[in-house]
């Protein structure tokens, strides 16, 4: 039986797994949504002795039902390989009473290498699925970890290229690094002379200019986005909460159909509806946990029903939550709306157009799985710094604005279940804020420097992926103005 996809905006417009994968969005402008949520087709008890490949397989073949065996295997084997640096992919650590899940053993030491490093190998089975000949051509814009982690993602896979725009002087000195050193003979990088937003729109405006997209078919290529919205990314997130539940199952720390919270530091609301995914398909998963930092949009939104996008935009030190549109969210009020694609519209509608909407009292009743909370700056700070003193473990800053919201949601509601919280990155990826959360002398010390004393007090070797960039050629020196992108793209791809 084939699962079909439909758009959050328009029920009737249908698409199958591959085709979802390939487009991304949505022609109307919706996210795709499966049209039921699959259930787990084989028991915990078979689970929990599986590897993390097998069990992604047993995941995604639920979802993905117009791939073959043969071809998801495939996906599936490419992706979760040596890149990884542990043969567990993402392993679970208990600290006190807590298990983190660690997400960020890729290879850009964070959790979107969960899901982009399968991306590229759906993309390529699904343009071959449905005959697409041409080269597919990724564009994005980043502000820092998404690029990264698309170009090793995408880096040699056979069918693909990919062109990074990035801000010339808005991504951290790590950052840029890990970007400019990037190997790949189907990779590019440019750095523009603007802002994210710049950045961000130059892209949007390609995407969407109908006379480049002829003359690059002209060419033998189109246009593909890896963005948080493709199904593509949603669903290989699935995976690491059946197999964490699994693997606690299996050591004994839960015992069968036992419920267990899971907090997710959110910001896009990909990674927590994954969770709740996951729990649509039989995983015995208690409260979701959406934690936010100082943008606390959707903390907000959990307590009152009401999206309120207009606000001041913080900058914290948890920069990928950093996010006053948190486009999955769509996702999840096309459910609380009854799969009503009309409200959904108007909604989104509404929040364009004022930048808010406000749910029924009857669709605020279809949220009662989620909590929602939130750390400021000196509470995610403090948290690192109490773990890490009462532990030795290392939190890094996303992790920790879920572990603050963990302890509190444990104080406020004397739930006594087990927590999961999903461990997004590595401390070394955000060394600076980490380590002066640890000892605020360490403030004046570069970050270089700052990764060796990581090393010392984490007891944690430094990931190979910051120790190869500390040392490796620079090889992208492009730049652009910022009315220049699309000059630039041509010249890339050698189209006149
Ligand atoms: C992207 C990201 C998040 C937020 O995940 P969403 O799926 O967008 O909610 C949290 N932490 C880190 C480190 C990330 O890179």
């Amino acid at each position: 039986m084939n699962l079909h996809y439909k758009s959050t905006r328009n029920s009737k417009l249908k698409a199958t797994a591959s085709e979802a994968v390939l487009k991304g969005l949505a022609p109307d402008g919706g996210l795709f949504v499966p049209e039921c949520i699959p259930k787990l087709d084989i028991p915990m008890d078979r689970l929990k002795r599986m590897s993390y490949q097998e069990t992604a397989y047993e995941v995604m073949k639920l979802f993905l039902t117009d791939f073959t065996e043969e071809e998801l295997k495939a996906c599936i084997s490419r992706a979760y390989d040596s890149k990884f640096d542990t043969e567990e992919i993402a392993p679970l650590a208990k600290v006190d009473d807590t298990y983190y899940l660690e997400l960020f053993h890729g290879p850009t030491i964070a959790f979107k290498d969960m899901a982009l490093s399968i991306l590229p190998y759906l993309m390529t089975t699904s343009a071959k699925k449905n005959n697409v000949e041409n080269e597919i051509v990724i564009l994005a814009a980043t502000s820092g970890d998404t690029g990264k982690a698309a170009m090793a993602g995408f880096a040699d896979v056979e069918g693909t290229r990919i062109i990074v725009f990035y801000p010339k002087n808005g991504v951290s000195k790590v950052q840029e690094l890990q970007m400019v050193t990037q190997k790949g003979n189907n990779v590019d990088v440019v750095a523009i002379h603007g802002n994210f937003d710049n950045a961000q729109s130059g892209v949007k405006a390609m995407f969407e200019n109908a006379e480049l997209a002829d003359k690059l078919a002209g060419n033998g290529y189109q246009f593909s986005s890896a963005n948080s919205i493709n199904i593509g990314r949603l669903v290989p997130q699935v995976v690491y909460y059946v197999y964490a539940y699994a693997k606690l199952l299996g050591e004994g720390e839960l015992s069968a159909g036992e419920q267990m919270n899971v907090v997710v530091p959110t910001g896009n609301f990909g990674n927590i509806l994954a969770a709740y995914y996951a729990k649509q398909m039989g995983v015995p998963i208690g409260r979701l946990i959406c934690a936010s930092n100082e943008n606390k949009v959707l903390f907000d939104f959990f307590c009152t029903g009401t999206y309120d996008r207009n606000r001041a935009f913080v900058l914290t030190t948890s920069p990928s939550m950093d996010i006053l549109i948190s486009s999955n969210l769509e996702r999840l009020i096309y459910l609380v709306t009854g799969e009503d694609s009309g409200q959904t519209s108007r909604f989104m509608e509404e929040l364009k157009a004022g930048g808010s909407y406000a749910l029924t009292e009857e669709m605020r009743e279809k949220l009662e799985d989620f909590e929602a909370g939130y750390a400021t700056e000196a509470q995610t700070a403090d948290q690192i710094r109490r773990i890490y003193e009462a532990t030795g473990y290392v939190l890094d800053t996303h992790t920790a604005v879920a572990s603050h919201v963990c302890d509190e949601y444990r104080k406020a509601s004397g739930d006594g279940s087990k927590c999961l919280v999903a461990s997004t990155a590595s401390p070394y990826k955000f060394v600076k804020s980490v380590m002066t959360s640890i000892d605020s002398t360490y403030e004046a010390e570069d970050d270089f420097l700052l990764l060796e004393k990581l090393e010392e007090v984490s007891g944690v070797d430094m990931p190979q992926a910051i120790a190869d960039i500390l040392h490796a050629d620079v090889l992208h020196k492009t730049e652009c103005d910022t009315d220049k992108m699309e000059d630039t793209v041509k010249e890339i791809l050698d189209i006149r």
